[in-house]
This record gives C-alpha cells, structure tokens and sequence, in this order.
C-alpha cells in the first residue's frame, strides 16, 4: 500500500481535515486523508453545538437528520445562583457531530481524495529541512510504510503531534486545553431550546459547565475545567458535581472525556512543505474551546493558500504564508480577543465573577448575531471591577 503518487497528505479526518481534502480535490489534486481511528467521527467527544445557519451551510447543508434540536438562545447561570436568559432565536443548531464528520469524509471522498482510516501518521518525512512526506501505520497489520509528497496538512486535532514534528509548536501547557467530561443525559422533560452555561468553581474551576439539548428529552451536559486550577479534583469529578446539581435523576450514557484546546493562536501556521489546521493548529475560539465552524473557515483559508502555491509548484514557507496572514488578519484576531477575555475571566473567584456577570449581560452590544462580542465583554468586566484593568493589560502584554 502507499505507492500511489500523491501530491498532498491529509493528517486527520475531522472537519478540518475532511474539508481541505475535499477542497483541493475538487480542483484535480490527488489528496491522501489518514484517520488513525476505524470509524469516521465516532466515538463523539463533542458537545455538538454549531451556528448560526449561514455559518454552517457554507461547508454542509443542513437537513433534519443532522439537526438534534434548533438553539433559540442562552442561559448563563452565575456561581451565586442568578440565571440569565437570553433570547436570540435562530442562533444556533445542537447537531448529529458523528453524522456531521461522516458528510464531510463523504464529500471528500466523492471529490476523488482516498480516505484510509485505521492508518495512523507516525511522523513526517524530510528532506533538507523541507517536509516531503509522511510515515504511516496501518493499526489493524502493523505494517509500515511511507507516502511522499509535495504538501503534508496536519489536521490532526487537540492531540496532534504533526505541528509539532514540522516545528510549528510545543507541546500544550495544561492550562492551554480544557480537560473535559461529558455524557448525554435523558429523561429530563424541562430541557428548552437554550443552551446553559454554569459557572463556579464547585462545578468547573477555570471553565464552565454546560448542558446543550438535542430534543426529545435529551442534553449533552458536560464539564470543561482548567486542570491547574482544580483541587485534585478531575473532569469526571466535576461533571459528578454538576449533575448531581444541574439533573440528579437524569439517566446518563455515553460518557466520554477529551481535551479541547483553549490556547492563544500560534504565530504561524505554515513551514516548508506543511500547514497546520483546524484544532491542530490552535483555531479553536479559546474562551469556549468551540472548533468546528472554526476548523471550517481554517481548512478554506489553507485549502485556497496551497492551491496557489501548488499551482505555482513552490510550497515553501514563503509560498504558504498568505494562510498565516489571512487567519491572523480575521479569526484568529478576534481569537486573541477572546483569549483575553478568558484569561481575565476564568480567573475570577465565584464573588467577583458572579458581581461582573450582571455587568457584562447587561452592556450594550456584547451580544450581536453570532454570540458574544469579546471586546465588549473585557469592557463589561473592567466597568464592574476597574481594579482588574492592570491585571488585563498584564495578561496582554505576557505571551
Ligand atoms: C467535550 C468536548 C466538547 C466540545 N464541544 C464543542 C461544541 O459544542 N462545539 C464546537 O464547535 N466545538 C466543540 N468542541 C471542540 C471540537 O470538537 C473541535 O474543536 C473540533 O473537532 C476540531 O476539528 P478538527 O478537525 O481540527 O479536529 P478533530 O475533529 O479532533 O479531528 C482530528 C482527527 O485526527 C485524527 N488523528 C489524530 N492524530 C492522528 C494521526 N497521527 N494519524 C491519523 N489521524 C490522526 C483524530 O482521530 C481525529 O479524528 C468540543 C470538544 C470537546 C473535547
């Protein structure tokens, strides 16, 4: 196996991998794409919220077998108990995740991109600093063997190793990634059409917890924390707190547990014969870990840099660098906005951050049609508390 000439390896078949596959094959490149696991999008290690709809149907379309219920707005519930609602109708969509990555691989694959699952990349293949290819394992044999090519993608997710193999990244801190647990609970037959954040260190020290509906009586309601900031206490502990808080007679199933990077933006995205993507690449929204439109908008803007430079037949650095430019001029500007704004967030203890909230929903324009506007929400907080704007421009200055 392997032989085939390809001219681009995709590592990973998540979002981000399956849509800068089905880009470049569309345009008549021959695309490799490697999922080490055996089944396209399974097991689900999401909480499955997208939107809005324009946002979404730009890369799928949505029908009602990949819908799980339509989001009408939000709920934010303070650590000192105060709840607050908001109405934003339309804004949002709890999917089908597994049936979502599935129609994305099936897009790729019918663009003419070879799909192998149960293959994992190993690591990359050099020449003269450049990267020229990739070392792959089949798992189910064992066997080995090696693809070249003249462009690797590295899509592969929160616990990629690709970015750092070409030299892009280290490794995480633990800070920079959420530690995460969630099960799908049934039987509660007061799940709205809101999604629920709850803050506070008993549930979720450093994150939130959240539960996300997908009708019918069922929610996704899981716990993201900051592992330095806890007790001892893990993800499951937390998510065993919240439950018995949030819906103590749920049935529960499904449970599973996943990082989910919360870091600042990385400051290139590209090297000599490679581009990171998606949640490899840290284009994850890092105040709420969301990654799937963003992997999206991440593959298009990799997908179009490396078609012009494979048509210019250079894939350099140089040549690759209008993806780094074109993500840090628009997403990953307002990332860095967001990851401001978590920082001084998360931090606060339950007294403050329950004073500040009531601040923060009730400024203008910190909500507009696509969530919360992270400017404004820096804004809410230091109106509330204006001894937290030297600890802002602290955290703005330190990388
Ligand atoms: C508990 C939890 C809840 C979340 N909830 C939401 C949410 O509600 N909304 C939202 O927008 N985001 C959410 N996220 C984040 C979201 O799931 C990710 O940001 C998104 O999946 C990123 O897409 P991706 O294609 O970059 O990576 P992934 O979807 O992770 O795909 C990467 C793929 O690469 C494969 N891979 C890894 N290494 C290799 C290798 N060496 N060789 C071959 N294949 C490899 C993996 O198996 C995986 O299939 C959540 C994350 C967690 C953990």
């Amino acid at each position: 196996m392997g032989t085939r000439a390809f001219e681009v390896v995709v590592i990973g078949g998540g979002p981000a991998g399956s849509r800068t596959a089905a880009l470049l094959a569309e345009r008549g490149h021959r695309v490799l794409v490697l999922e080490k696991r055996d089944r396209i999008g399974y097991p689900v290690r999401c909480a499955e919220a997208v939107g809005p709809r324009e946002d979404v149907e730009r890369y799928i379309e949505l029908d009602e077998a990949l819908i799980s219920s339509v989001v009408d707005g939000f709920l934010v519930a303070s650590p000192n108990g105060e709840h607050y609602r908001k109405e934003m109708p339309g804004i949002g969509f709890v999917i089908d995740r597994e049936l979502f990555d599935q129609r994305l691989a099936e897009g790729a694959a019918r663009a003419g991109a070879d799909i192998r699952t149960g293959h994992q990349a190993t690591g990359l293949i050099f020449e003269n600093g450049f990267v020229r290819g990739v070392r792959i394992k089949e798992i189910a044999s064992g066997d080995e063997y090696g693809v070249e090519c003249k462009a690797v993608v590295g899509a592969d997710g929160v616990e990629a190793h690709s970015p750092r193999w070409a030299g892009l990244k280290r490794s995480f801190r633990p800070e920079e990634v959420f530690s995460c647990a969630q099960e799908l609970v049934e039987g509660v037959p007061d799940w709205s059409t809101h999604i629920e954040f709850h803050l506070g260190r008993s549930f979720a020290p450093g994150g939130y917890a959240w539960v996300f509906p997908k009708g019918e009586g069922r929610a996704n309601a899981g716990v993201g924390i900051n592992p330095v900031m806890t007790d001892g206490r893990t993800a499951r502990d937390c998510l065993e707190t919240f439950l018995s808080h949030r819906c103590p007679h749920a049935k529960r199933s499904r449970f599973v547990i996943g990082g989910c990077s919360v870091a600042r933006g990385l400051p290139a995205l590209a090297t000599d014969g490679y581009l990171a993507v998606g949640e490899a690449a840290h284009q994850n929204n890092p105040f709420s870990g969301g990654g799937i439109i963003n992997a999206l908008e991440g593959a298009d803007m990799a997908a179009e840099a490396l078609l012009e430079a494979l048509e210019r037949g250079d894939t350099s650095s140089r040549s690759l660098d209008p993806y780094t430019k074109r993500w840090n001029g628009s997403v990953g500007r307002t990332n860095t906005a967001f990851y401001r704004a978590a920082r001084l967030f998360y931090s606060l203890g339950d007294d403050e951050m329950s004073r500040i909230m009531k601040s923060v929903i009730s400024i203008p324009g910190v909500f507009d049609d696509k969530g919360i506007k992270p400017s404004r929400m820096i804004l809410g907080i230091i109106r509330a508390e204006p001894s937290l704007s030297l600890k802002f421009i602290k955290s703005c200055l330190k990388r």
